[in-house]
């Protein structure tokens, strides 16, 4: 993804257009041409031991699926793809591959520059999924196993689709109305335009063998115990639902709220253009969902966007090419700045900063502070897994605890994705676990 920084059309005062917004929120890139496909794959060198393929959490075969594009069997290349990554469109288009499978491509060194592994793994995936009932997977002889998935997110369709491809049937109860979880909510317009999200899902189901029952809230309306009962194993895949709350004085003013939230509403909103937004719009935090909440709001048109964050730019979890795009497109980076309270009456008009510095390690309050007018703030300083119906199982620093093989303390429950005590906030970490931990407990029925 980190080959291309779009500018957004922007405000300086007042709204931006309806038309505007829209262009704004569409593709953040446009799709590789089939001549610059061929093109961009003639920069590939076939790397014996190739370090781009150590470099992506599900080992996509990256030297062979390039080779195949230069070969004009794109197809192929999408298959090789998909064998390893069943989202490998959504990967294609939202895995920091700048820090991934680029950042080791051996071209840097010679070019500048690295292939474009990114953008010709969308260019193969987009164009198989673009041809009808062309899922390039059969399903093993039935076994007669059910599972039930808790959460259909990225780690839960992965291990559905592997799951089910190995001949095991599977149930997915989604407590929302749509799948796809942070896929389908969590992520910036512009980097899944055209409900890419939901096209994919459908996609992955032509595998067969996967029902989703939708509006099922694990710990509320569905329990552990009953899916045990009911099935022959379950794996959970829920993420990481709560939004970590901010305990400052003004945090419960109008105009603040969570990142997490203005992105996911702004992905459900049909018309962008009336999403609400302030003209001073503050937000806290360091990662990639900070820096999709502010890029975001000044698409929408915020006069200003400043995105604080407590620390320097070298300790953000946003990668250079993320924080490149929000400060091309006007966004103001406060670094060593932590929020102390946000003021107004009934509504934000400013956050009050605190500056920070290193002391030896350790984050130390300075004495000076600024204050940042605001009538929007957004914080996006984490996530947590929401407890409720998980007293079974044993956490470990708030996570649920997984063996090496993704089983959690309670036999034949599995879990995978950002909820695991080894989870990172990757797609493509939490497709790799859903496929792994599959591969485990369809091995384990046989065994039975
Ligand atoms: Fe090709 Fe770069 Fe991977 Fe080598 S490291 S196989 S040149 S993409």
């Amino acid at each position: 993804m980190g080959s291309t920084t779009k500018i957004f059309k922007t405000a300086s005062s007042g709204r931006v257009s309806s038309a505007d917004i829209s262009d704004n929120f569409s593709d953040l890139y446009p799709m590789l041409s089939h001549e610059h496909s061929v093109v961009e794959a003639s920069r590939c060198l076939y790397c014996y031991d190739a370090p781009c393929l150590n470099a992506c959490p599900t080992k996509i075969n990256i030297p062979k699926f390039i080779k195949q594009i230069h070969s004009g069997d794109a197809n192929s290349a999408a298959t090789t793809i998909l064998s390893d990554n069943i989202l490998g469109g959504t990967c294609a288009r939202a895995c920091p591959t700048e820090e991934l499978c680029e950042e080791v491509c051996v071209v840097n060194e010679t070019e500048g520059a690295p292939v474009k592994i990114g953008q010709l793994q969308r260019y193969a995936v987009e164009g198989l999924m673009a041809v009808p009932a062309a899922h390039p997977f059969q399903r093993a002889p039935k076994t007669g196993v059910v599972f039930a998935v808790i959460g259909a997110g990225p780690a839960g369709l992965s291990f559905a689709h592997r799951f089910a491809m190995l001949g095991n049937d599977v149930v997915i109860f989604e407590k929302r109305e749509k799948p796809g979880g942070l896929n389908e909510y969590g992520l910036a317009e512009y980097k899944m335009a055209g409900d890419f999200a939901q096209k994919e899902i459908e996609f992955l189901l032509e595998i067969g063998g996967i029902e989703i029952r939708y509006n099922k809230a694990f710990g509320e309306n569905l329990s552990l115990n009953q899916l045990r009962d009911e099935f022959d194993g379950v794996f959970i895949g829920v993420g990481l639902a709560s939004a970590r709350k901010a305990s400052i004085p003004g945090a419960d003013l109008q105009g603040v709220e969570n990142a997490i939230d203005f992105i996911d509403h702004l992905r459900q909103a049909p018309v962008k253009a009336e999403v609400p937004i302030g003209s001073d719009v503050v937000v806290i935090g360091g990662g990639n969902t900070a820096i999709d909440a502010a890029v975001q709001a000044r698409c929408l048109g915020a006069d200003r966007v400043t995105l604080a964050y407590r620390r320097g730019a070298q300790e953000m979890g946003a990668t250079d090419w993320e924080r490149q795009l929000a400060s091309i497109n006007g966004v103001n980076i406060l670094h060593w700045s932590s929020p102390s309270a946000i003021i107004g009456e009934k509504r934000a008009e400013g956050v009050v900063f605190n500056k920070m510095h290193d002391a030896d390690g350790e984050l130390v309050a300075a004495d000076e502070s600024v204050t940042v007018p605001a009538d929007m703030v957004l914080f996006a300083i984490g996530q947590t897994m929401a407890p409720s119906g998980l007293e079974a199982l044993a956490l470990e620093n708030g996570k649920i605890q997984v063996s090496a093989e993704y089983e959690t303390s309670v036999q034949g429950v599995y879990a995978g994705g950002d909820c695991i005590q080894t989870g990172v906030d990757l797609t493509v970490q939490a497709v790799e676990d859903g496929k792994q931990a599959a591969i485990v407990a369809d091995a384990r029925m046989r065994l039975k």
